[in-house]
Parts: structure tokens; C-alpha cells; sequence
């Protein structure tokens, strides 16, 4: 039976772990965070839910649609409300909902994860960072640093032999597995430097909570000349479930130059910042005050190209897939999602 180590466990890691659930292979997946979803990420409090990292899935992918509508259905629901535009002097406009079906799941966006992994049933190891690589005779072994697997060495933990690996992490951590491989080949530093010159934009959330309603006829609104200090901003309680009835919940994405010069800084300024905008936005004095507020950092929010030709078809001639929303170069669930589930095809055919 093949051995195959998959690392990373958001949609991409989970889609290839999807496609592989019928096929004769032992499937482990590797995740840093205590949780699986990467950025398809959701946060519980005071009763509501609410998306940080990926708003919603879209209906851009018929497999992905299929899936969603069909295995992956529990929970899931319609975001209600159309999105319109915001420029540079923060002047709102109607229209530009380019998205005819919105997704996301009643308990928040990181079901999606959950109804994969139930769905695939890989063996899931959480907080177990993958440091390093080993290149063997006839595979490959997996070092991680989470202490709790069959041997070690150097303060490393020795997972394997895997006949194949498959990589999903941002492109910067996946050059950093890379970079620290023991793999002596010409090849490795090869696709290592095609993915570290993946570039990204670095996004900071702010979740904000209101114990009212705010009545506005959009879910959301986006910056469309990309020249306000504000990305994005929507409503979470047009999620069926999220909110409570009477609340909002605002979610700003403040954008990447902004999210990059404030990265770190201390949540309550970013919070008064990105509150004091909402309330010009949306032009409601009482937003600038929410009773309680959240920061969620993305370094690595969205891929802005895909990474170089060449580089995925030369690791697949060493059993080592690379997959992820840079992969397919569109930094969006279901363009991952799509990328985890071709690649678990490949790995079931044989490579
Ligand atoms: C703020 C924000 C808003 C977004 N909005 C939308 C949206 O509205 N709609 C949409 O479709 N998309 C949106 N996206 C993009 C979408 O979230 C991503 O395209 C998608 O989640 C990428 O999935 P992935 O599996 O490729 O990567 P990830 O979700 O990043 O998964 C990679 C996983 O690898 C893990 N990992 C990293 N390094 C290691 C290691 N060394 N060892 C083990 N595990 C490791 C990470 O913890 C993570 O769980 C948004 C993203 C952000 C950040």
C-alpha cells in the first residue's frame, strides 16, 4: 500500500486527502496550528461565529460546487445580500456582486475543513510542524517538531518513509521545508527558489461587535481602486447562524500596504483604527465605538501570482507534489481546493 504524507491541512491538503480516500493508500496529514482549515478560519464568541481569513466560497468551480452541494452540504448556507463598491475618498457605490452564489457554513467557514477531513479520514496529526525533508533510496521522511512521533534527533522528530509527500503550506513555508531539506540534488534548490518567489499580500482582519444592528441593504462592501487604507468590510450577521438577532459583527480587512507597515502592532490601535474607518464607511458615529473587537494577522494572505512553470512538474518527477492556492496562481478557496483534489488524483493514479 503507498504511504503518502500530505502537509498541511487546509482545503488544498485536504482535497488531496479527499481524493485519495478510496484508493489503496495511507494517507497522513501534517498540520502546525492545534486546528485544521488554515485560511478558511473561524473564530467563536459571545455566541457568534465569524470568518477571518476567507469570507466565503464562491461558485467558481462546477467540481467544487458538486462537492458542496452534495457530501459536503451539512451546514452549509448562503450568504444573503449583495456586495457593493467603496473608492479611494470612501464614496459607496451599488453593484459589482460578481459572485452568484456565496458560500459559507452555518458554524463558519472552517466547517468546510471538517466536512473534508470527516469525508477523507486521513490520519490527521495537528501541531506537528514539518521542519524538514529526507530524501531516501526509495522515498521520503518527514521531520517534524512536534515531539511526539518514532524517534529523534537533534530536537527533531522522525515521521516516515513516505513514498510520496505532498507540500500545501503558503510558499513561503513550503521554500523553508525546502531550504532546510536534506536532499542532495541540483533540482531541490530549483523549485525551492521558483516558490519562494511566489509574492503575497499581508492582510489584517479586524473582527468588530456591536450589540445592535446595523442597517445597511449590502453585506459588503469592496475598495476597488485598491487606494483606501480599508480592503474590504461585510456584515457577518448576513450568515445565517453567525450573529445573534439584534448584533453585528463587522469584519474589516484593512489593505496590504496598510496591514504590512502595522503588522504586530497592538490590537487595540489597529481595532480603533479599523472601527473609525468602518464608521466613516459605513457613516454611522456609533461604529467607532464596538463593545468588543478581534485581530486576526494573515503575513501571508493572498498569493498574487502563481508560482513558475516548471517547478510543480519537477518536483512530481521526485514524488513531491506541490499544491495550494499558488499553485493554480488564484489565491481563493475553491482555486485550492480544486489544486488539493487534481493532485490527490494524480498521487491515486500512481503519479
Ligand atoms: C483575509 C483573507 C480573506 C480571504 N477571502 C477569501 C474569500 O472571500 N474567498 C475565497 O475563496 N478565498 C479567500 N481567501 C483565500 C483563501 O483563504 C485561500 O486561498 C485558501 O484558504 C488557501 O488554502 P490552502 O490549503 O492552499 O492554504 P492554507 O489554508 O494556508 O493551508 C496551509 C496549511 O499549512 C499549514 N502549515 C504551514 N506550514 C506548515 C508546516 N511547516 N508544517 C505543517 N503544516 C504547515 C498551515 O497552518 C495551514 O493550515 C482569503 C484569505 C485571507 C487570508
Amino acid at each position: 500500500m503507498q504511504s503518502i504524507a500530505i502537509v498541511g491541512g487546509g482545503v488544498a491538503g485536504l482535497g488531496a486527502a479527499y481524493s485519495l480516500r478510496d484508493r489503496a493508500a495511507h494517507v497522513t496529514l501534517f498540520e502546525r496550528d492545534d486546528d485544521i482549515g488554515g485560511r478558511a478560519a473561524t473564530r467563536h464568541r459571545d455566541g457568534c461565529a465569524y470568518d477571518y481569513g476567507a469570507n466565503y466560497l464562491k461558485d467558481g468551480d462546477s467540481r467544487v460546487t458538486e462537492l458542496v452541494k452534495g457530501p459536503l452540504s451539512d451546514g452549509l448556507v448562503e450568504v444573503d445580500g449583495p456586495v457593493w463598491t467603496f473608492d479611494a475618498a470612501g464614496e459607496v457605490s451599488p453593484g459589482r456582486d460578481a459572485d452568484e452564489h456565496k458560500w459559507t457554513y452555518e458554524d463558519g467557514i472552517a466547517t468546510l475543513a471538517v466536512r473534508l477531513c470527516d469525508a477523507a479520514d486521513p490520519a490527521v496529526r495537528t501541531e506537528a510542524t514539518v521542519e524538514s525533508l529526507e530524501r531516501t533510496n526509495d522515498g521520503w521522511v518527514v521531520w517534524t517538531s512536534d515531539g511526539s512521533a518514532d524517534g529523534e534527533r537533534a530536537g527533531r522528530v522522525r515521521n516516515g518513509a513516505f513514498d510520496a509527500v505532498v507540500l500545501t503550506p503558503t510558499a513561503p513555508n513550503t521554500a523553508d521545508v525546502l531550504a532546510a531539506a536534506e536532499w542532495d540534488h541540483p533540482v531541490c534548490e530549483r523549485i525551492r527558489e521558483a516558490v519562494a518567489a511566489v509574492p503575497y499580500r499581508t492582510i489584517i482582519s479586524v473582527a468588530l461587535h456591536y450589540p445592535f444592528s446595523v442597517d445597511v441593504p449590502h453585506y459588503a462592501l469592496v475598495n476597488t481602486d485598491r487606494e483606501h487604507e480599508v480592503g474590504w468590510l461585510s456584515r457577518e450577521e448576513c450568515k445565517p447562524g453567525h450573529v445573534p438577532g439584534g448584533e453585528s459583527l463587522l469584519v474589516v480587512q484593512m489593505a496590504p500596504d496598510w496591514s504590512a507597515s502595522r503588522y504586530g502592532d497592538e490590537g487595540d490601535a489597529i481595532a480603533a483604527d479599523a472601527a473609525e474607518h468602518a464608521s466613516e464607511l459605513l457613516d454611522d458615529d456609533r461604529l467607532a465605538e464596538p463593545d468588543w473587537h478581534d485581530i486576526g494577522e494573515w503575513r501571508y494572505a493572498l498569493p498574487d501570482d502563481g508560482v513558475a512553470e516548471g517547478a510543480v512538474e519537477r518536483a512530481r518527477n521526485h514524488d513531491l507534489y506541490l499544491a495550494g492556492d499558488w499553485v493554480a496562481g488564484d489565491g481563493r478557496l475553491h482555486a485550492a481546493l480544486v489544486s488539493g483534489i487534481e493532485t490527490g488524483e494524480l498521487l491515486g493514479q500512481g503519479g
